[in-house]
């Protein structure tokens, strides 16, 4: 375990059995398409999720990204975000799948949905691996969600603390004492 860690809350083989279980649904979601499908993803949390979940997904597939910053500090959500780089594919009669790292306030897929729902996709879903029950407002909907995870801040599998820990093969919250940097990086 990475010295920084305090306790490994989702670990590297629960992680891989369950990224295969949620392509197991998520293709059945989309027996029906005719276009094939077209993820975006949201960078940069989503990055390890997306590559492992991707591969699973037998699809003629098209992959997008858009990057999302906070308007908040290093270890601190809020509803505040805003698009930074959008590089997509045309949307338009595509079955679209928006692949995130977390859902916490709501605040990012907020945003991200209705940029996406403007492009007229044939269809718009959400995949989350993590989730912080009862945070989000009730229309922030997602369809795909990995874990529910406690309230705690946590880092690992694309997640970053302030930049640094996306490597970590598990999710992880870190001990207390790392939170007391402080840093401009959003
Ligand atoms: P929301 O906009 O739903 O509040 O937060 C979503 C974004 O905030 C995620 O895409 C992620 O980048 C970041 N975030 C929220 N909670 C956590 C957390 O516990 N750990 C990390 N590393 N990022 C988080
Ligand atoms: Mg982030």
């Amino acid at each position: 375990m990475h010295e920084d860690v305090a306790r490994v809350l989702i670990s590297e083989d629960a992680l891989r059995d369950r990224v295969a279980a949620l392509a197991g649904e998520i293709e059945q979601a989309y027996e029906q398409s005719v276009t094939g499908i077209t993820v975006v993803a949201i960078l940069t949390g989503a990055v390890v999720f997306l590559s492992d979940l991707m591969r699973h997904l037998p699809y003629r597939m098209e992959v997008g990204y858009i990057t999302v910053s906070s308007y908040t500090g290093p270890a601190v959500t809020s509803g505040g975000a805003k698009l930074g780089v959008i590089s997509l594919p045309e949307l338009r009669n595509r079955d679209v799948l928006i692949v995130d790292d977390i859902l916490d306030s709501g605040g990012t897929l907020r945003v991200v949905q209705s940029v996406l729902r403007d492009r007229g996709p044939a269809s718009l879903r959400t995949a989350v691996l993590l989730r912080k029950p009862g945070k989000a407002p009730a229309e922030v909907a997602v369809d795909f969600v990995g874990f529910d995870v406690e309230d705690v801040f946590v880092v690992g599998y694309g997640l970053d603390f302030d930049g640094y820990y996306r490597n970590l093969p598990y999710i992880a919250e870190l001990k207390s004492e790392r939170y007391g940097r402080s840093s401009d990086d959003a």
